[in-house]
């Protein structure tokens, strides 16, 4: 019998050096830039100490990108940046110009492709978003779906800077909150209402017990003899607040539930220093219902606080800075959202969090 030989595996080289791809007026001028200038929405301009220039055109993606589209962007960026782009860390996509006459050409081109081009300054950037019914087992919601809608209702946010500061919107389809929701101006936040269906067959086999245990935040799983003499769970359902943890750790805790499952919405963290210390985002609506393909409740309820925030706030105030100089009973009475017995937070069991808590706190 003859066998072929193993290829040699090529393993831990890592990524490529991080100035691989740099242009060459980036790398002739790496840390030693002057200033830098708006020009327009989506239009920066960084002059270095050397008197050169450089032009970024950011436009909007929507992150789930096929193979065909990545070709455009290259496409467009050989066209205009010698072949050179980037992706920003809320995924839009940028285009780096050394020739300023080239903005508007390519400025028309992306526009005509059906690309916005925008999400600088005090406007509203891409959404930071996750998995949903793409790709993740844990989803209570969708990620592309409500981001799509979402966006579609407030584009003009992000192609002018018309808002008293930069707002930041982040989705998460479930509390593991998988990117930003915990630290945005607004999130979208997938939950579910009900505890989880132990299914015993299955769980002996699937799932490591004293682990599930422990995954619990309020301790609502205990063990109990499953069928046939086999160990099990069991859920008590009144400690139990739906989070799914106990599912991320062992699949027979089924969690999803067409009927019950939904979103909530929370409003101003924000990461940066400026003026305030980060803070977290705090609940402002407890419960929507999943309503695809547009989730017009949930649309509404954003449009809502950014109407609201844009017309009350002082300029540069972000809206959690803004919520803090009006106080929560304003904020409710202007957005026209409920307050209500969920708003108050009664989670006592981790030490550090009565001071840190997302919820609002009376
Ligand atoms: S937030 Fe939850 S459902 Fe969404 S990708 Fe992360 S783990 Fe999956
Ligand atoms: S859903 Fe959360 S609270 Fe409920 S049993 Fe599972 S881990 Fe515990």
């Amino acid at each position: 019998m003859t066998t072929t030989p193993l290829q040699p595996r090529i393993t831990d080289i890592g990524p490529p050096a991080y100035d691989k791809y740099l242009p060459p007026v980036i790398r002739k001028n790496y840390g030693a830039w002057k200033y830098h200038e708006k020009l327009a929405p989506g239009v920066l301009c960084h002059v270095a100490e050397s008197g050169d220039r450089l032009y970024t055109v950011r436009a909007g993606t929507p992150r789930l990108l096929s193979i065909q589209t990545l070709r455009r962007f290259a496409d467009l960026a050989d066209k205009y940046c010698d072949g050179y782009l980037r992706f920003t860390s809320r995924n839009n996509i940028e285009f780096l110009l050394e020739d300023a006459t080239q903005i508007e050409p390519l400025k028309r081109e992306l526009v005509t492709l059906g690309i916005p081009v925008g999400g600088m300054n005090n406007a509203i950037s891409n959404i930071v978003h996750t998995q949903g019914w793409v790709h993740c087992h844990a989803a209570a919601t969708d990620a592309s779906g409500l981001v799509k809608s979402v966006m579609d209702a407030l584009i003009d946010h992000f192609t002018q800077e018309d808002l008293p500061a930069k707002l930041r919107i982040a989705v998460a389809c479930c509390l593991n909150m998988c990117g930003a929701v915990h630290c945005s101006d607004i999130a979208i936040l997938g939950v579910h209402r009900r505890p989880p269906k132990v299914q015993s067959e299955m769980l002996k086999k699937a799932c490591e017990v004293p682990t599930l245990i422990a995954s619990c935040p309020t301790g609502a799983i205990r063990p109990v003899p499953g069928v046939g003499g086999k160990q099990s769970v069991e859920v008590i359902e009144e400690q139990c607040m739906y989070c799914g943890n106990c599912f991320s750790v062992c699949p027979a805790m089924r969690m999803a539930d067409a009927e019950n499952d939904g979103l909530s919405i929370w409003v101003g963290g924000k990461v940066s220093n400026a003026r305030t210390a980060p803070r977290f985002s705090r609940l402002a609506i407890p419960y929507l219902p999943n309503h695809p393909p547009r989730w017009p409740e949930v649309v509404d309820a954003v449009v809502k606080i950014v109407d609201v925030y844009r017309g009350e706030a002082r300029k540069y105030e972000r809206v959690g800075e803004w919520i803090d100089r009006i106080g929560w009973p304003r904020f409710f009475e202007l957005t026209g959202f409920e307050f209500t017995r969920y708003h108050i937070d009664d989670f006592k069991h981790a030490g550090m969090n009565f001071a840190r808590s997302a919820h609002v706190r009376h």
